[in-house]
């Protein structure tokens, strides 16, 4: 496609378990018009593609000149060939050919892509990455994933798998990880391992008012240390830690401006960003040091949907 056939907009796709986010973006990243449907995975990848496009026909009116569209999930999607293998979301979608399915219902050409990458490729471009050609988005849930930008491209490697922060491994014999491996910082510093760190200083007797507190949560502890609860603040600084040395690897490996750290637990902010700031300035090479700056993300929830718009831009022109 040529680049002056581009003075539409594109859509943004972003799949979750339970709801689709959808917008209608303009080339610079404006959301002109946003919405949402359910997913019902279950009812296979082409049923879902077809309620997008419903959604998708009742807008165009506004804006009729949508030339691409970017398509993001969870899971391991090879984004050169807009292929989804697997999904922990959307049970059944094994190796299904997402960008082919969404491009054949919308008469569009599709991007498909991890929703980290999407979320990565976001923040870069109109989050914290803004100004930047060599930046990192990490992403910290019950999962821990990873978007790198080298020279203002994303990073995929030979089969779209590059950028898994969380399963790199940072304790040799570690704790079990949701991938079967040990030791990864997914199950060191993933919202389960926030709660058994917490439980565990528990039971070895820390006074905490999380003693009385029923069920843990991540957002229970960082309230208990926003409070000055010594235990939920040592939580967070252990947290930290191994977040910082996972981090010091990727510094030292990609030597980014800029790391964003986004996900529901970056919402702890500085509780964990602050320790894994003190670990990295212990860790990484002075010169390297002096380049990067460890960061929240910007765009909250809506990274992945304009991301993925984005990325359709800069894919088609
Ligand atoms: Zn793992």
């Amino acid at each position: 496609m040529r680049k002056e056939s581009l003075m539409g907009c594109v859509l943004g796709v972003d799949i979750g378990g339970t709801n689709i986010k959808l917008g209608i973006v303009s080339m610079d990243g404006e959301v002109l018009e946003s919405g949402m449907v359910p997913t019902r995975a279950e009812e296979g990848p082409e049923v879902v593609a077809r309620r997008v496009g419903i959604w998708l026909r009742e807008k165009r009116a506004n804006c009729p000149d949508i030339v691409a569209a970017g398509v993001g999930c969870a899971g391991l999607v090879d984004g050169v060939r807009g292929f989804l293998h697997y999904s922990p979301n959307l049970h059944g979608w094994d190796d299904v050919p997402l960008a082919g399915i969404f491009s054949e219902e919308l008469s569009l050409p599709v991007v498909a892509d991890n929703d980290v990458n999407m979320a990565a490729y976001g923040e870069y471009l109109k989050g914290a990455g803004v100004g930047t050609k060599h930046f990192i988005c990490i992403t910290l849930g019950t999962g821990v994933g990873g978007g790198i930008i080298v020279d203002g491209d994303l990073v995929r490697g030979s089969s779209g798998f590059a950028g898994e922060f969380g399963h790199t491994v940072i304790q040799v014999d570690g704790p079990l990880c949701s991938c079967g491996k040990r030791g990864c910082v997914e199950a060191l510093i993933g919202a389960d391992a926030i709660v058994r760190r917490a439980r565990r200083l528990l039971e070895a007797g820390d006074e905490s008012r999380l003693a009385d507190s029923g069920q843990l949560t991540v957002k229970g502890i960082a309230d208990a240390a926003l409070d000055g609860d010594k235990l939920a603040i040592r939580v967070f600084e252990e947290t930290g830690h191994l977040l910082g040395i996972g981090l010091s690897n990727l510094v030292h490996i990609f030597n980014p401006e800029v790391i964003a750290i986004g996900g529901g637990i970056s919402g702890a902010g500085d509780l964990i960003l602050d320790p894994a700031r003190e670990t990295i300035k212990g860790q990484v090479m002075n010169r390297v040091l002096a380049d990067v700056r460890i960061v929240q993300a910007e765009l909250g929830n809506k990274a992945s949907l304009l991301g993925a718009a984005l990325l359709a831009v800069s894919n088609f022109k």
